[in-house]
């Protein structure tokens, strides 16, 4: 399956996706060593502290980065989500970029109701942005794009990570 915007891309584009498309896992050593981490990142989350939550995101993706040898990234957890017309912002990954390495943005609370967003969703996003980074780190693709295989290999991480406890 694709997804309707396939036809609208270049060949070139085209190929990247087919290979993006064929990538369904993202295999993690001792994974099971880091579920402790997220534990703590959703008590942190719950307890409504920004800081906490951001700290631990890092070792978070500090650790995971390691474990699959690619550049380190910056983490932002910031307060309310940006919104406007089209909806909210849940998360942004920005590349690397000259001697500026790449970054993740998360934001905690909802747009509508300054409500701290479900756990689950908020480490999904995360998941999701690191996603982007592999796509041109691990897997060396030009463009990061969202094919059915990319949104397996989100929940790959997220079944290695968290969902097995849940
Ligand atoms: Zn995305």
């Amino acid at each position: 399956m694709v997804f309707a915007y396939y036809n609208r891309l270049t060949a070139a584009q085209k190929r990247i996706y087919r290979k993006s498309d064929e990538i369904t896992a993202v295999p993690l050593p001792e994974e099971q060593e880091l579920t402790p981490l997220v534990s703590e990142l959703e008590r942190s989350l719950i307890s409504e502290d920004r800081q906490k939550s951001e700290d631990i995101c890092r070792s978070v993706i500090d650790q995971i980065v390691a474990r699959l040898s690619v550049p380190r990234l910056r983490v932002s957890v910031l307060a309310v989500r940006p919104s406007a017309s089209w909806g909210e912002l849940h998360g942004l990954y920005e590349p690397a970029e000259g001697r500026a390495s790449a970054k993740i943005t998360l934001w905690m609370r909802t747009a509508k109701h300054r409500r701290v967003v479900a756990f689950r969703s908020f480490f999904r996003t995360l998941l999701h942005e690191l996603c982007h980074h592999l796509d041109y780190e691990l897997f060396l693709l030009a463009e990061s794009f969202h094919t059915e295989g990319f949104y397996k290999r989100e929940s790959s991480l997220f079944h290695q990570l968290w969902g097995k406890n849940k």
